[in-house]
Formats: structure tokens, sequence, C-alpha cells
């Protein structure tokens, strides 16, 4: 339902798909798929539910985002009665920490966009989430190889920048090898200020425009214009319009937007890369 709702605005892909969405429809806990001996129905479930996105958007882009769940959605899921207990989940066992301890999980959400490219839905490229060391990235690459799947060479591979630490090594990340980053702004910006996204007494400290995570911001976008690395955003500060006028001065490749800011936002850039052309022109008559 949202994606054709999506793709009727026009936009020119899906930067942020969160598998942990499609995790909760089906309501299973992937350990219990996998516990229970049924990898082949988790590959399925992930493969037929990102393919109702990719049909929706094909040949335009599709970024598949692997599990990021913290363990108190998880635990809402069937077999998720084994989740610890966190003090603060924000800070806990997450995103690709997390995958890189369950490795079979995350080989079947590679084996099943895998099985999409060999039907075809070549637009769907990989995003790995909340990275704090490239060593993360090397070990996420490694295991899409063993199961056939070649970054960057069959799939395009990528991560989110969503901790100050890979913000300030994204040199270090290129090196490593990326196709793009996306700037994922919500935790970038609870990390940066050390505010809890989901404590509400601190939620007046939450901003995205506090000077330091848009220098975080500015310098990821600048040093992955430098390296020639595309640089994206899927943090709700990719649907503010002044914000995102500031992120085209910086440079940002693309946007990643809720699907109701896509027109306000479209025409935000639109006017942004104007007044850059015509400083640009202007500069050149002088
Ligand atoms: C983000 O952190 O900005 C992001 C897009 O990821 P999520 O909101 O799913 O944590
Ligand atoms: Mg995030």
């Amino acid at each position: 339902e949202a994606a054709e709702k999506a793709a009727a605005t026009g936009a020119d892909g899906v930067g942020l798909l969160r598998t942990e969405h499609l995790m909760l429809t089906s309501g299973i806990h992937p350990g219990k798929f996998i516990a229970d001996g049924n990898e082949d129905e988790l590959i399925d479930t992930i493969a037929d539910n990102v393919q109702i996105v990719a049909d929706a958007f094909y040949p335009k882009p599709v970024w598949y985002r692997t599990l990021d769940a913290p363990t108190d959605e998880f635990i809402t899921l069937e077999g998720g009665e084994n989740e610890p207990r966190e003090h603060n989940p924000m800070l806990g066992w997450r995103g690709i920490r997390r995958e890189l301890d369950q490795p079979e999980i995350l080989k079947c959400e590679f084996r099943a966009i895998k099985k999409l490219h060999e039907k075809g839905y070549t637009n769907i490229g990989i995003m790995i989430p909340l990275s704090q060391s490239p060593e993360e990235l090397k070990q996420a690459k490694a295991l899409c190889s063993e199961v056939g799947f070649e970054p960057h060479k069959d799939v395009d591979f990528g991560m989110m920048v969503e901790i100050p630490a890979a913000a300030i090594m994204i040199d270090e990340y290129i090196k490593v090898g990326i196709d793009f980053v996306s700037l994922g702004t919500n935790d970038l910006t609870q990390y940066t200020l050390a505010v809890d996204r989901n404590n509400e007494f601190v939620a007046k400290h939450y901003t995205e425009e506090h000077p330091a995570v848009m220098k975080l911001i500015e310098r990821t976008i600048r040093k992955c214009a430098e390296a020639g690395v595309t640089c994206s955003i899927c943090g709700q500060a990719g649907s503010v319009p002044h914000i995102v006028e500031k992120l085209v001065g910086y440079g940002i490749t693309s946007v990643s937007s809720n699907t109701d800011a896509i027109a306000d936002v479209r025409k935000t850039v639109a006017r942004a890369e104007q007044k850059i052309i015509l400083d640009a022109a202007r500069k050149r008559l002088e």
C-alpha cells in the first residue's frame, strides 16, 4: 500500500526500506524462523515483501536496509520472548552490531535480495545500519560474498551514517569501499546530543539543527562528494524543506523524504539548485 502511494508521487526511488516493518507485519521473530529450521521461509517472507516495493519503483533504485529493530520492538513478535531486557535499547543490541552477532539472519537477508536480483530486480541496493567502525562494514561485505553475492559487482552496497563515529571516520569507510552513504539523522541527532529519541523528558533537547549535528552532516556530505561517493539522507531532516535547502548547498546527491513531503522537498531542491546556478553565473559575469 505504502509503496504504491510513494511511487505515485513520481519519486526517483526509495532511500530507506525498513526491513523491521516487514518483520513486524509477518508477526514472527526472524530468529524463530531460523530456530525452527525455516530459513527458506524467512528468505521468501523478505523477498516477497521487498518485491512489492521493487515492482512499484522498477527500474528506479530501492535501498533495502538490513534489520534494525531495537530489542523492545523485537520482543513483541512471536518468538521474541527471549529478547534481552535492556536499560536503554537505543544504545543496545540493534543494527549491524546485532546482525554480526547473528550472521545467519543477515545472510538470509542477503540471500533474499540475491534471489530478487536473479529475478531481474537489479534495482535493489543493500544498506547497512548503525555502523560504528569500518571493520563492521568489512565483515558485512564478507558475509554477502559468502552467499555468492558480490558487493559492488553484483549489488550496490552502502551504509547509513547514524553514529558520530561513522561521520568522523567516513574517510576510512570510503577506503573499505562503499557505493553510497545515507545520513540517518534521527539516530545521528540522538547520539550526538545524548538525547534518547524515545524519552519524552528530554525531547525538548532533540534537534537536528544543533550546530554539532549540522557540522557532522556537512562534513559527511563534503567528504563523500570529494571521493565521488553518492550521499543521501533518510532521516526526518530530509522531509524538512529549510534543512534540505542547506544540504543542497553542501552538495548532497539525493534526498529521501516522507511520502507526504516529497512535493514540497522537490520544489525546495529545485529552488536551491537554481540559486546555486544563478550565483555561479553572476560570478562569471562579474
Ligand atoms: C535514522 O536514524 O535517521 C533512520 C532513518 O533510521 P531509523 O529512524 O529507522 O532509526
Ligand atoms: Mg536509525
